[in-house]
């Protein structure tokens, strides 16, 4: 899931300041699971705002919505009706949802209530770990499900690097050499022939770092 963590007050009050009329709208998907835009942190910035506002002698009107996903345009056009009575929209879903809420609503100022963090895993309650870096050409299935991408400091492809000790990375004596842990699995899986094999240098044009990306299903067109 996406992973995100709430804006501090002060930030978000420098945006809304302007305005007398807003709308802060939740996400129920990924945001919800992190507690970082749900149902339940609307209410709780909403409450922080108002009294915030109160505090400067201001009168604010806040409504609170959440929407199913706020990445999906079916969901976003439920605010077709509504959504000219505010005068911005501050949004509590990961920077996708941001977008296809400006992109939809053109003439409306729509903010970021939260940072956007990484594709991750939850670990534990309350603590998320980066997981996946969206490379775009995925090689879970030689690395034995951990990558190398995402949890190697260098994103190594034939590791580990000379930095690792103890199996731990150089880079904080607290963070898993990720080569360790490939090895290790593969170990545990009988596979060590896959950590033999020389992996071939990684063509990066399928990952971010080849521009914006786009999945097109065929099937799937209308
Ligand atoms: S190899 Fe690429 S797609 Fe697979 S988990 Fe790592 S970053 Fe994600
Ligand atoms: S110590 Fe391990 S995780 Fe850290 S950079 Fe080297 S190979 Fe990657």
């Amino acid at each position: 899931m996406i992973t995100a963590e709430r804006k501090p007050i002060e930030e978000i009050m420098e945006y809304v300041k302007p305005y007398k009329k807003i709308l802060l709208l939740g996400c129920n998907e990924c945001v919800t699971v992190c507690y970082a835009g749900g149902r339940k942190e609307v209410g709780i910035l909403a409450s922080a705002l108002s009294m915030a506002f109160l505090k400067q002698g201001q009168k604010v009107e806040i409504d609170e919505l959440t929407l199913e996903r706020q990445c999906d345009p079916e969901y976003v056009e439920e605010l077709a009706r509504t959504i000219e009575q505010y005068e911005a929209v501050c949004s509590m879903a990961c920077g996708c949802g941001v977008q296809t809420i400006a992109g939809r609503y053109k003439d409306k100022p729509v903010y970021p209530m939260v940072n956007t963090k990484f594709m991750g895993a939850s670990e534990r309650q309350g603590v998320w770990a980066e997981r996946c870096q969206g490379c775009g050409d995925c090689v879970l299935a030689f690395t034995g499900g951990i990558c190398p991408v995402a949890r190697c400091s260098k994103r190594i492809f034939n590791g580990p690097c000379g930095g690792s000790s103890g199996g731990k990375c150089e880079i904080n004596a607290e963070v898993d050499c990720a080569w360790q842990l490939i090895w290790d699995r593969l170990k545990a899986l009988g596979r060590t022939d896959l950590y033999e094999k020389i992996m071939p240098a990684k063509d990066w044009r399928a990952a971010r770092d080849g521009g914006p990306r786009k999945i097109v299903r065929e099937d799937l067109l209308a």
